[in-house]
Order: C-alpha cells, then sequence, then structure tokens
C-alpha cells in the first residue's frame, strides 16, 4: 500500500543535501558582511540585509526596547488581541513612505503575498511573470481565479495573453519589482503601458527593491518615476529593513478588505514587538540615509567588475543582487564548496528555482562590506574558477 511517508527527494536535491558543509541548511552566523560556519570565519555574500540594517545598533535598540515593554509575542492574531500601537504605527509608516492611502502589516513577506488572495476572483484573471517568487504563485493559486504566466520580462508575450483574455473579465498583472534570483528589474514603463492599454490593476512584490532602489528608497516605481502608476505594493521587512514581517500598501478600501478576509493574516499571530519596533526604527533610517544605497550599489559594481574581469557570467543585473551562472546543478554545488574554502559565503539557485541546467551561485551584497571583502570575494571565485574551472562566461 503507497505510504504519504515515502516520498523522497529528487536526485538533484539528493547531491545537496549530504552531510555538511553543504549549499542548503548551513548553519551560519553572519554579522556585518561576516559569517562564522563550520568553525570558519568568512565573508557573508548571501544575506539581503542589503542596508547593513539588521546590525545597526539603533534598529537593534529599538528591537530590545519593544521586547522589555511587550515582552517576545503577541501570542494572538492580528485580529483578535495581537494589535499592538506599533503595528499601527509602522502601518502608518509604511503607507506615508509609499504615498498609499494605508498599508497592513504581516508576519512574514511571504504572508503579505499569500493575502493577495481574496482579491482573486472567479472570473478574474492574474498574468504573472515566470520568474515571480513562489509566494506570489501560491497566492494566485489560492485564489479562484484565471492565471496565465508569461515568459521572464517577456512584454510581447504579455501583451498577447493581455489581448486574448476575456474583455469583460477584471484583470492585474503581478510582478517582483527586483527579481531575486538573478537581480534584474521588472520592466516598469512597459508594464505600467500595458496595464493601462489592457484596464488592468497593476501588483507590485517590493521585497528586494523597496529600501534599495530610487532616490528616497521607496523601491522600483521611484526609480523609473512611476509612483503613481502602482496600484498595490507587498513588501518584506526581511531584507532592506533588518528584521522580519510584510505589509501590502494601497487604497484604503481594499487595505480594509485585505484586513477581514486575508487568511495569511486571520490565522496566524501577529508580528512580533521587536521585529515591528526594529522596522519602524530602519524605515527611519532608509529615508534618512541615502549613503547605505549607493554603498551597496558601488560595492555591487566593483564585484560585478571583477567577476566579468575574471570571465564569469553575471547575467543582466545591475543591482546588489548579483548571479554567478554556472549552468549544471553538480558543478555549481562543487563551485559553491570551493568558494566557500576559500573563505566566501554564497547561496546556490538550482531547479525548481531556477530552470534545470541554469544553476548559477547568488551573491547577496551589502553596505557593511568594506574594501577588504570585495578583495575577498574576487579572490575566491578567481582561485575557485581555476580549480573547477567553472570560469567559463556564457557557461548558460
Ligand atoms: N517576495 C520575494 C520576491 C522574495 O524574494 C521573498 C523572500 N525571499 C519574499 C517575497 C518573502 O519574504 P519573507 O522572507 O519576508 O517571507
Amino acid at each position: 500500500m503507497a505510504d504519504i511517508f515515502a516520498k523522497q527527494l529528487s536526485p538533484v536535491m539528493r547531491t545537496m543535501t549530504g552531510p555538511g558543509p553543504r549549499p542548503l541548511y548551513q548553519a551560519v552566523e553572519g554579522r556585518n558582511g561576516e559569517a562564522l560556519t563550520g568553525g570558519a570565519r568568512v565573508v557573508m555574500a548571501a544575506c539581503n540585509d542589503y542596508l547593513g540594517l539588521a546590525d545597526d545598533p539603533r534598529v537593534s535598540e529599538a528591537a530590545v526596547r519593544a521586547v522589555q515593554r511587550y515582552g517576545t509575542s503577541c501570542s494572538g492574531s492580528r485580529l483578535i488581541g495581537g494589535t499592538l500601537p506599533l503595528h499601527e504605527e509602522l502601518e502608518r509608516a509604511v503607507a506615508a513612505f509609499l504615498g498609499q492611502e494605508a498599508a497592513i502589516v504581516t508576519t512574514t513577506g511571504c504572508q503579505a503575498n499569500l493575502a493577495l488572495s481574496p482579491l482573486f476572483g472567479r472570473g478574474d484573471v492574474v498574468f504573472g511573470d515566470m520568474a515571480n517568487h513562489a509566494s506570489l504563485v501560491d497566492a494566485v493559486q489560492a485564489g479562484r481565479a484565471g492565471s496565465r504566466r508569461y515568459r521572464h520580462c517577456d512584454m510581447g508575450h504579455l501583451e498577447r495573453q493581455l489581448a486574448a483574455a476575456d474583455g469583460e473579465a477584471a484583470k492585474v498583472i503581478i510582478t517582483d519589482g527586483l527579481f531575486s534570483a538573478e537581480g534584474d528589474l521588472c520592466p516598469l514603463p512597459e508594464l505600467v503601458g500595458l496595464a493601462r492599454r489592457h484596464d488592468a490593476r497593476l501588483v507590485i512584490d517590493g521585497a528586494h527593491d523597496i529600501g534599495l532602489l530610487g532616490a528616497g528608497g521607496r523601491g522600483v516605481a521611484e526609480h523609473f518615476g512611476l509612483m503613481d502608476e502602482v496600484d498595490l505594493y507587498t513588501g518584506t521587512f526581511s531584507k532592506c529593513f533588518g528584521s522580519i514581517g510584510g505589509f501590502l500598501a494601497g487604497p484604503a478600501e481594499v487595505i480594509h478588505f485585505l484586513r477581514y478576509t486575508a487568511r495569511s493574516v486571520l490565522f496566524t499571530a501577529s508580528m512580533p514587538p521587536a521585529s515591528a519596533a526594529a522596522a519602524v526604527a530602519a524605515l527611519k533610517i532608509i529615508a534618512s540615509e541615502p549613503e547605505r544605497r549607493m554603498r551597496v550599489f558601488e560595492v555591487a559594481r566593483r564585484v560585478r567588475n571583477g567577476l566579468r574581469e575574471l570571465g564569469f557570467d553575471t547575467g543582466e543585473s545591475l543591482t546588489p543582487i548579483v548571479p554567478v551562472h554556472i549552468g549544471d546543478t553538480g558543478l555549481c554545488g562543487r563551485m559553491w564548496q570551493a568558494v566557500l574554502d576559500e573563505g566566501v559565503f554564497t547561496s546556490v539557485m538550482v531547479a525548481p528555482g531556477v530552470a534545470e541546467g541554469h544553476a548559477l551561485i547568488r551573491l547577496a551584497l551589502q553596505a557593511t562590506h568594506t574594501d577588504d571583502h570585495i578583495a575577498r570575494i574576487l579572490e575566491a571565485f578567481a582561485t575557485a574558477g581555476r580549480r573547477l574551472g567553472a570560469a567559463t562566461a556564457g557557461a548558460r
């Protein structure tokens, strides 16, 4: 008889899951651009705390004060007993920052995306980029709307899908602002044009770009000068904000509706006090210290240029997410290990996170990386690439 416990990982996954050190679930203690893993001190290049705020004393002191005042958990959902004045303060601050009428904060960014599903009703159609984050894909699946996936950033493909859809259906285009694997941006000006021509709403997941992009850190929409053209934002506090939690920001009526209908809000405990207080403190720093954004882009530019000079293929990224395309999954795992042996901790993206045969090493750079860290990252790739013969630009 079949047994639900008899399931096995795929052969590709099994190559990544042996005894450590291994690219997945490797325990690592990171701070200020460095980390301790398996007893070795290494450069941390796998952390999405792009602005280095998880180590900022102003952020951690705010978290400590919140624990002292409110304890460690709200132990209840936002709906019943789990809303602190701090959550409301954070919601007002996020809405004001993004120029939106209202915001709701959730316990994680994944849950903010899942909270979209009540908007996707029967007869509606959702158009999503094929490289969208898994939680956006899940939100569409959990709703009742029809789903169309367009090829990554392929506006011709999206346009054909929009044109083929029922003219009467409510339509929404949904995309990551900054794609998490390859560090490329969504083509927002074209998306805005298509949304307007086809009467579709536009929802942006700003998980990686809010805090990082735009002169004021308001994300991809500010970067393109299109803040007024986005209908709804989702985002996370787990990257630029150095905390954990998520949010949706948009028209007051929509946010009000989601407060009472989104299962990922109703049926889970609220964002812990320390995380909410850290996010409030981080938002102030994001708004007032643009030099952090400048530094992380400078670090990324130097790492990317250095890797290219070494012969690595870093794709289309112009952001602090720098992919190093390797291709073969096994070689990618060996390269990850070789880079770690040279003192740099990175992450890998393998199928199903990326297409089969398109495995890559992902570098996430931080404002707290020093010139010495940059040099050590480049030296590690030079040595590891020579050892494995992996520095073949265009291996894709
Ligand atoms: N959206 C995107 C594009 C992401 O990359 C992530 C996190 N990897 C999330 C949402 C979820 O954020 P969180 O970690 O806060 O759940």
